[in-house]
């Protein structure tokens, strides 16, 4: 079957009075972007409430659909067959098809609902839900009508044209990006991150993100895969800033002077302070992270709680009371896992103690990182101004 439109359906919560325009617009927006890649050619636009996807003569249907259910706002994208209005008998007709075509077993139920925007049109909504219900009725002796809970609620609507409709694929719900403001995603090469960053970009927050690398203890294909990572994510928020910051310095300065079991808490502290530096400067409002309680020694109550002192912003944690598997799940949903998995070492995993403390207390902590005090601004300053931008889309 051939589908010539599509029929948007969005949530309705938090897009009544003046925000439902600016909703609406974002998600026109997003979706336009998410069908630039797509062979064909579509005319997105708002029509008296709703959205549609008008698809120009050819197009790929497998790859639109695909595209449409990673833009968040969308609860269901309906493909709708267009064909021009005619006279009644002849309606009864193509409906009667396009249920033959669409239901190839049709030992279901079914009811019609139909609207007549073009009031021109000789018969009213109530006579057009009866007279289709009986055609098909008649067409297919195996089918049965259920007013309350049909398997099929077929839509037809006249309009300028006659739009026929009947399947609802889900889409990912949440809202359009842009419509929340913009975070900053510590984003490394694991699972966890880049499922925190979809699962605030779902509510409708447009992403930032900063990566650390220790060139030369660890390798341009560790960055590489960070940069796919981001490339996928993108897919569902559009063009991702990835700030790629060198932390080698900071890192042996921190191995050098600070006890060890205390290494990967303080990294973690000097990540926040530079992922937050670059949030600020670009307008981001809060921090995003893939800590879960508990997961490694740097994500216990106390590790987390010394890790938050050093910001400002709100730090976002998403996952936090996710299970590994739980996040693993998503990451394969959201197709970032197969990536996440690659066999390449992140900064985190070379310069890690033996036994790294599990309840740091922050005033032990502080008194470590005044060690640090005769070089660390200097550092600071060297890495967040040799940062190298990627724009990752
Ligand atoms: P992930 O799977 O996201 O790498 P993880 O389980 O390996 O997480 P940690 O290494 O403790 O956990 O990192 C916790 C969080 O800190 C990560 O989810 C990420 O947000 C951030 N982070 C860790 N390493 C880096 C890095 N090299 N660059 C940017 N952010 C990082
Ligand atoms: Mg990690």
């Amino acid at each position: 079957m051939t589908f010539q439109t599509f029929l948007i359906k969005y949530g309705e919560i938090g897009i009544k009075g003046k925000n439902r325009y600016m909703f609406e617009d974002a998600l026109v927006r997003q979706i336009r972007h998410s069908l630039r890649d797509v062979e064909g050619s579509f005319h997105v636009h708002k029509c008296q409430g709703r959205i549609y996807v008008d698809c120009e003569g050819y197009y790929d249907y497998d790859e639109a659909v695909e595209s449409l259910k990673r833009v968040f706002g969308i609860v269901g994208i309906c493909p709708v067959v267009r064909i021009e209005v005619k006279e009644y008998e002849e309606l009864k007709k193509d409906v009667v098809a396009y249920m033959d075509e669409a239901y190839p077993d049709k030992n279901i139920t079914f009811k019609v609902e139909s609207r007549r925007a073009k009031k021109t049109y000789p018969v009213n909504s109530m006579e057009i839900n009866c007279g289709l219900g009986e055609a098909i009725l008649d067409a297919f002796p195996e089918i049965r009508v259920d007013v309350h809970n049909p398997d099929v609620l077929l839509n037809v609507e006249i309009r300028e044209e006659v739009y026929i409709y009947s399947q609802i694929i889900p889409g990912p719900g949440g809202m359009p990006i842009g419509t929340n403001g913009k975070a900053m995603l510590l984003l490394s090469g694991g699972i966890d991150s880049p499922v925190a960053g979809y699962m605030v970009a779902k509510r409708g927050v447009g992403l930032e993100a900063t990566y650390f690398h220790a060139p030369p203890y660890t390798s341009e294909r560790a960055k590489q895969k960070v940069v796919d990572l981001a490339k996928k994510l993108a897919k569902y928020t559009g063009p991702i800033r990835l700030n790629v910051v060198n932390f080698t310095d900071i890192q042996l300065a921190i191995y050098d002077k600070c006890p060890h079991d205390e290494l990967t808490i303080i990294m973690r502290r000097y990540m926040m302070k530079i992922a937050e530096y670059f949030a600020d400067q670009s307008g981001c409002l809060g921090l995003i992270t893939g800590e879960s309680i508990g997961q490694v020694a740097s994500q216990t109550m106390q590790s987390l709680l010394v890790t938050n002192e050093v910001c400002h912003l709100p730090v976002f944690r998403p996952l936090i009371g996710f299970d590994k598997q739980e996040i693993v799940d998503i990451s394969e949903k959201i197709d970032t896992y197969e990536t996440s998995i690659q066999p390449f070492e992140d900064c985190c995993t070379i310069f890690v103690a033996k036994h790294p403390v599990t309840k740091p207390k922050l005033d032990v902590i502080k008194r470590s990182e005044q060690r640090l005090s005769e070089d660390i601004d200097r550092l600071f300053e060297e890495a967040v101004n040799s940062v190298e931008v990627i724009i990752a889309e």
